[in-house]
């Protein structure tokens, strides 16, 4: 007995050598950059392309759809972790044919600071009718989450739907009128009121609504668990249904719904998950424009 703990040790020491993130796994090339994920970030997952076999990607229990793109010859996806996934190691799973790969990638977590904003009371405190129709708007907002197209409509590049800099950072804790409400679930992006707001990539328009919290919307499917949204419009330009290519201009910037100013609330969704859509700009022009 005595003379396996030294090996039992060797074992665990090479175990503990290996890299978290232990890519380019053994038969395929992947690799996933940034290798370690925040939390409301997210990661571009590269597949080099081995013949036409079928992959199948499966990141926290959901799907990734893959895209082929041109400039590095590679299969390329998201991969990301909501604001709230608790920080840890999670397993990415590619099956391809019969073999399974499998990678562990580490969510982080992130400090996203606080925002305190000071309102007038009857935007903060609901009456029964109001409560009533925020909650419907926030259950129809869920079932566009989790009905998106599995055909993919995006492209290469993702690109800012304004050139404004940013007025109020994704993932901000909020602080209302001293309470703690629901952290920043975009970026808020300067706008002044009747700016065009261009779609962030190609997709077909899901929802066009005018909700109390985010006035005059705009939610885009992208396709494969994507979606974009854009709030506190003054104007809307397209129609549900409609498909639109990358840099369509969708509406006007404004100030309608629970707003202080003119602005652009800018969001993303990755199946479910909120992430930093400026990460995704970000991380994307890696690939094909
Ligand atoms: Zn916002």
């Amino acid at each position: 007995m005595a003379k396996r703990i030294p090996l039992l040790f060797a074992v665990l020491f090479l175990f503990l050598l290996q890299p978290v993130e232990a890519f380019p796994s053994s038969a395929l090339d992947i690799t996933v950059k940034p290798s370690k994920i925040g939390q409301g970030e997210l990661g571009l997952l590269s597949i080099q392309k081995t013949g036409g076999a079928k992959r199948k990607v499966i990141w926290m229990g959901k799907k990734i759809t893959l895209l082929y793109d041109k400039k590095n010859e590679v299969l390329a996806g998201f991969i990301g972790a909501d604001l709230t996934t608790r920080p840890g190691r999670y397993k990415l799973q590619i099956s391809l044919k019969n073999d399974l790969h499998s990678i562990i990638i580490s969510v982080l977590s992130r400090d996203h600071g606080i925002r305190r904003l000071t309102l007038p009371k009857e935007m903060v405190e609901l009456d029964p009718p109001t409560l009533k129709r925020v909650l419907e708007e926030s259950r129809r907002m869920k079932e566009l989450f989790i009905s998106s197209a599995e055909y993919l409509f995006w492209k290469g590049s993702w690109i800012r739907p304004v050139p404004g800099t940013v007025i109020s950072p994704f993932g901000c804790r909020c602080i209302i009128n001293g309470m703690e409400r629901s952290p920043h679930s975009g970026v808020d992006l300067k706008a002044s009121q009747g700016t065009p707001v261009k779609a962030t990539n190609s997709g077909i328009v899901v929802l066009v609504a005018d909700h109390f919290f985010s006035g005059l919307s705009v939610v885009i499917d992208h396709g494969g668990g994507i979606q974009s949204m854009y709030f506190h419009l003054s104007q809307v330009l397209v129609r549900v249904g409609e498909l639109l290519e990358k840099g369509t201009i969708i509406g006007l910037s404004g100030s309608s719904g629970r707003v202080t100013g003119p602005h652009l609330h800018f969001g993303i969704r990755l199946n479910g998950g909120r992430v930093d859509p400026l990460k995704l700009i970000e991380i994307s022009r890696r690939l094909e424009r």
